[in-house]
């Protein structure tokens, strides 16, 4: 049967930031062969085609026009296990899965390797698009492969995760292959508990954990409560999380700024001669925490946090995170880049085009 989108659809409120967006056709897709069908009605139609996951780190414009495809979960488990070893297991989980319901699923099966990236909100599809990372791990970790539907060939491709060119909150997804396709499954490479490598030496975790013994269950907990404790919760206070990547430095420009500031906080960058700085503290020490212009305001306990507190459109909010932006270059030469994405219309090609 083809494709029947729904008509102007409304998606403030399936946006994590409640941008007002209204959908001129939504396509809801949680299979390879619905993604197809997707796809050539957008070619067939001539229609641009934007592609959605759980929208909790995009900046949605109030009129998306062609067909929206919103990537959701298929009925059944969360994941299936595809491989098995004496300690670790290889699992596979389609890209319309929540992220946060597969760490909790496999948390509870008694799988260690994800409970440090318990709460975070979105599609498992999406992770690897800003190789999602928290407390001290990033997914790139822990993909053995993933599952690339072109949209341009119609054909599905496999990657392993030194083809996704990870990097922090960075991956070929949002290089050379922005737009260009769909993530519709990855592989992950988990432990059986009790596993000889959880990951509990970033500092508040080690501090919530101090005292008790390790397991993915604890860690997720502790995770999750010093999450709770510090995030606004989208649904109450619309937000995308960090509107800003920490801003990483050459080491000439860091000891510069260390020297005019000797307290400044820091941290290794993964990659020598370099070093990432907290964003947050960076707004802060501008006195924008808390700081409100409207709707909009950073969290008064996490700056790096913009909320809409109702009704902010896409430009107040780009305007508000300029100022923010111009205020941490002119007091730190620094420059902070955006780290939700914005809308972008699919390269399609037509029917059977090769490239
Ligand atoms: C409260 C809060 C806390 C957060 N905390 C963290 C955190 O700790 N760490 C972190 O890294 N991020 C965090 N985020 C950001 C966000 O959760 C992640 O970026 C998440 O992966 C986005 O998933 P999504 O499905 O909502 O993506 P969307 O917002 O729908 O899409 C994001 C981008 O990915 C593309 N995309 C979506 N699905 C696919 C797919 N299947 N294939 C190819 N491209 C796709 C979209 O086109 C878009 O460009 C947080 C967000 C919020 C609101």
């Amino acid at each position: 049967m083809g494709l029947e989108p729904q008509q102007q659809v409304d998606l403030t409120a399936a946006n994590s930031l409640a941008l007002p967006c209204r959908a001129a056709q939504l396509a809801r897709c949680s299979t390879l062969s619905e993604l197809r069908s997707a796809r050539h009605y957008a070619v067939q139609q001539r229609l641009p085609l934007t592609l959605l996951g759980g929208a909790t780190n995009t900046l949605c414009p109030p009129a998306i026009d062609g067909l929206v495809v919103k990537i959701e979960a298929p009925a059944g488990d969360s994941f299936s296990v595809v491989e098995e070893h004496s300690s670790t297991v290889v699992i596979e989980v389609a890209a319309g899965v929540s992220w946060a319901q597969l760490v909790t699923d496999t948390v509870a099966t008694g799988l260690a390797g994800l409970e440090n990236l318990a709460l975070i909100p979105g599609t498992v599809g999406a992770a690897p698009v800003q190789n999602i990372g928290a407390y001290g791990v990033e997914l790139a970790e822990r993909l053995v492969e993933l599952s690339f539907y072109h949209w341009q060939r119609d054909s599905v491709t496999t990657m392993s995760a030194a083809d996704c060119q990870f990097g922090y909150r960075d991956s070929i997804f949002k290089q050379s292959l922005a737009g260009r396709g769909a993530i519709v499954a990855l592989r992950l490479r988990l432990w059986r508990e009790p596993a000889a490598h959880y990951r509990s030496d970033y500092p508040p975790l080690a501090a919530a954990l101090a005292g008790s013994e390790l397991s993915a269950a604890a860690i997720a907990a502790a995770v999750t409560a010093i999450r709770q404790s510090k995030l606004p919760d989208p649904a109450q206070l619309p937000n995308a999380g960090s509107f800003f990547k920490n801003p990483l430095l050459p080491s000439s420009q860091f000891n510069a700024l260390l020297a005019a500031y000797p307290v400044l906080p820091h941290y290794p960058a993964g990659r020598p001669g370099w070093h990432k700085l907290p964003a947050a503290w960076l707004i802060e020490q501008c006195g924008l925490k808390g700081w409100q212009r409207g709707a909009l305001a950073t969290h008064h306990r996490q700056p790096l946090v913009i909320v809409n507190r109702g009704g902010a459109s896409l430009a107040e909010l780009l305007a508000f995170a300029d100022d923010i932006r111009a205020a941490v270059a002119a007091k730190f030469a620094v420059d902070l880049e955006i780290e939700p994405q914005p809308c972008r219309a699919a390269a399609l090609g037509g029917i059977g085009d090769a490239v």
